[in-house]
């Protein structure tokens, strides 16, 4: 693992200062996770596993997702995509300056010219103050279910940065329908309310996700993402209702099992949709050690979407298909099966690998 120089200055930052303790804390986090040359996969169901691991209990993917927009905002990280690697990284402007060490192959692509992709960030964030004047606004209260955390004699600032991880700011009127971070725009949600919101930003794929307006929202919903999905994807309509963030009805018709995702019998119904159409191994009993990785997995990586999209890439990876000639003095082809997806190699696990596109075309 690298040791990476954390400075002095960190702490007189203005730009941190105005965010909230846990997008403090994943920034110095962060720098641990970059890679030599200061940039990393920004997937936030990637950035939980890595950098909580003994948390995950506790931090949830919306949590790094707004800890995210929040460094975005005050330009201590930017996104960027790649046009070779799917996805979107991160990268630390003004590494350079602070780390000296780079005896490693970059592990992120290169940032371009035009690559930077900061908008669906930049258009969500809250800066502090206003941040504030909403809690005193809504009076540390929720304004969908009406849950409130008081903290009765003590300073506003002060209750405001112990509460921060505890409400989440909400767009009334989605960006994508023109809705700004402005104070009538703004509404101060509990974590539960919160997670209830559909997603807006698909990370495997760097998609702005319409998402319809809050109930007070004037604004009719749109019916198509900014950009349109991948055209290999084998399960498009899967991905579709991704976008609104719930098990899509074709996919639960199709796969009853997905019902009770997160489990082990989901994650195999899963395996086994992709499998029949790539011609890999299918599963037909759950032994308890097979229960025990999976649900290790599914303890790291809850989200069902980024399981579709990382698996939607086996039918198209000559190498995991068996379609490249054996090495090594195998005297078969390497073959992609359930335990494989569930297993990791050299601290990466491999379902991650086929996230980022390792395994694409004839790569192993
Ligand atoms: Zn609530």
């Amino acid at each position: 693992m690298p040791n990476r120089i954390i400075k002095e200055s960190v702490n007189e930052s203005s730009g941190l200062a105005i965010t909230s303790p846990f997008a403090q804390d994943l920034f110095k986090r962060l720098i641990t996770y970059a890679d030599d040359y200061g940039r990393f996969n920004s997937h936030p169901e990637i950035m939980r596993a890595r950098l909580y691991p003994l948390e995950l209990d506790a931090v949830t993917v919306q949590d790094v997702e707004a800890g995210l927009i929040e460094l975005v905002g005050v330009e201590k990280v930017r996104l960027y995509e790649n046009k070779g690697r799917p996805g979107v990284f991160g990268y630390f402007p003004g590494w350079d300056e602070h780390q000296r060490v780079r005896h490693t192959r970059a592990r992120c692509p290169e940032p371009g010219t035009g690559d930077e992709v900061n908008d669906w960030a930049l258009q969500r964030f809250v800066p502090m103050l206003l941040r504030r004047r909403i809690f005193e606004r809504d009076k540390f209260k929720c304004q969908e279910c009406g849950i409130s955390h008081k903290m009765p004699g003590v300073p506003l600032a002060e209750a405001q940065r112990a509460l921060s991880s505890v409400f989440h700011i909400d767009h009334i009127v989605p960006v994508l329908q023109g809705g700004r971070a402005t104070e009538e725009n703004l509404r101060l949600l509990c974590r539960r309310c919160n997670a209830k919101r559909p997603k807006t930003f698909d990370w495997s794929t760097g998609t702005a996700v319409p998402r319809s307006a809050a109930s007070c929202g004037e604004l009719p919903p749109e019916s198509n993402p900014i950009r349109i999905q991948s055209e290999s994807n084998p399960i498009p309509k899967a991905a579709d209702a991704a976008m609104a963030n719930e098990l899509p009805a074709a996919l639960l018709d199709r796969i009853p099992e997905m019902k009770s995702w997160p489990s082990p019998e989901a994650l195999v119904a899963l395996w086994n949709d992709i499998a029949r159409k790539a011609g890999l191994p299918l599963v037909t009993t759950l032994s308890a050690s097979r229960r025990d990785n999976a649900n290790r997995m599914l303890r790291q990586f809850k989200d069902w979407q980024f399981w579709t999209a990382s698996l939607s890439r086996i039918p198209f990876s000559q190498f995991l298909t068996g379609r490249v000639a054996p090495t090594n003095g195998h005297s078969k082809p390497f073959r992609a099966d359930f335990d494989w997806i569930c297993a990791k190699k050299d601290g990466v696990e491999n379902i991650v690998k086929l996230h980022d596109g390792k395994y694409d075309e004839g790569e192993r």
